[in-house]
């Protein structure tokens, strides 16, 4: 295998930089969807598109067997200026593939290519090519579209690059892996004034401040120490000048969680002290709060068959101690299906800019070993 793979690989490195010169952003990803189909075609994949909006589903089939496996790449990219400084960089001002989705769609691509070609397994592959995984829940649009009723799988399995290990390692573990993601906005309101004469009016700014520094003892006081959570305050926003009281003051901010009941407790335990730290100060405070992600739940099996596909292949995989307190939308496809959310280690030298840099750039090093990792895995949960 790992010759073929590498083989397709140098192929598809042209692929992942002309994707990668051409961003799109969530749910605009035509041209990607467009490059992803074609080539699905010109292999003889059969085709299902605009799935989920901007989706693409390939179905690869051999045998009698009605068993499915999926495997998942995002295909989006980011509202950021891109400062790589390579010579494939962005020719969309403002967007970049700075989470690396160019090199997931060419890791499918490429898999794809070997299974249609190779044919050992037994069954059908999934392959799904998601939109939208940047905060906009492409993975939902695509189960909200009907996914799994007309793409039924038995296991679902995703690979993100991860440049915080060294290039090639692969890493999962069953459970959490990845954090969920709310977003808040806290809307303090009481009488502006006069700044000389603050007894005349309610200090929205000061009862404000109280809610932040308040807000950032819930983690430590309201939740059992052995459980995880952030809440982080990202932005403040009131007022108008030196000698004006104003009369509303706005926070947002995120909490990222594990456990269900943790986020519960947590979303309560906000809105309990927003409201209750603004009456004490002669205001009053609204809180809205949107759970836009969920937690990465892997499957403890399907993480192991994850493991040992990487063992069998690479010799060596990593138990992950510790989930991120990122999130992934991949999160709503475990939901409805058994699967494992997979980190592939993509580490350039000592350092690599970080995901989400506009400095950053996926490492075409690793193509082949996350090519080849999905196509094991399709291969041995679909064994003959
Ligand atoms: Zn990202
Ligand atoms: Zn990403």
């Amino acid at each position: 295998m790992w010759s073929r793979i590498t083989e397709l690989a140098s192929d598809l490195r042209a692929v992942r930089r002309d994707l990668h010169r051409h961003p799109e952003l969530a749910f605009k990803e035509r041209r990607t969807a467009a490059v992803v189909a074609g080539l699905l075609r010109e292999w003889g994949i059969e085709v299902h598109e605009c799935i989920g909006r901007t989706g693409v589903v390939g179905v690869i089939a051999n045998g009698n067997s009605d068993r499915a496996i999926g495997l998942r790449a995002d295909m989006d990219a980011l509202p950021i200026r891109e400062a790589s400084g390579t010579a494939h960089a962005s020719v969309h001002e403002g967007i970049a593939h700075s989470c690396g989705h160019d090199g997931h769609t060419a890791m499918l691509l490429c898999a794809a290519r070997y299974l249609a070609e190779t044919r050992r397994f037994e069954g059908r592959v999934h392959l799904l090519f998601q939109p939208a995984e940047e905060g906009q829940g492409g993975a939902r649009a695509m189960v909200e579209d009907g996914l799994f009723e007309r793409f039924p799988c038995a296991e679902i399995y995703a690979l993100h690059n991860w440049p915080s290990l060294p290039a090639g390692t692969i890493a999962t573990r069953p459970g959490p892996i990845m954090a969920a993601a709310d977003r808040f906005e806290i809307t303090v309101r009481g009488a502006g004034g006069h700044a000389g004469q603050p007894h005349l009016a309610s200090d929205v700014i000061l009862c404000a401040a109280q809610i932040v520094t308040g807000a950032h003892t819930l983690v430590a006081r309201r939740i059992d120490p052995a459980a995880n959570a952030v809440l982080s305050i990202t932005r403040v926003e009131g007022g108008y000048t030196h000698n004006v009281l104003p009369s509303e003051v706005r926070l947002t901010g995120t909490v990222r969680t594990f456990d269900p009941l943790v986020q519960d407790r947590l979303e309560a335990a906000l809105r309990d002290w927003g409201e209750q730290a603004a009456k004490a100060g002669g205001c009053s405070a609204t809180m809205e709060y949107v759970r836009y992600y969920p937690a990465t739940i892997n499957d403890a099996s399907c993480a192991q068959h994850a493991l040992e596909a990487a063992r069998a292949l690479f010799g060596g995989a990593l138990l992950a101690d510790a989930p991120a307190a990122t999130s992934e939308d991949f999160a709503f496809m475990l939901q409805q299906v058994p699967g494992a959310y997979i980190w592939l280690g993509s580490r350039v030298g000592d350092h690599s800019p970080p995901l989400h840099d506009p400095a950053f750039d996926f490492n075409d090093d690793v193509l082949p070993a996350g090519a080849a990792l999905l196509a094991t895995l399709a291969e041995r949960r679909l064994g003959i």
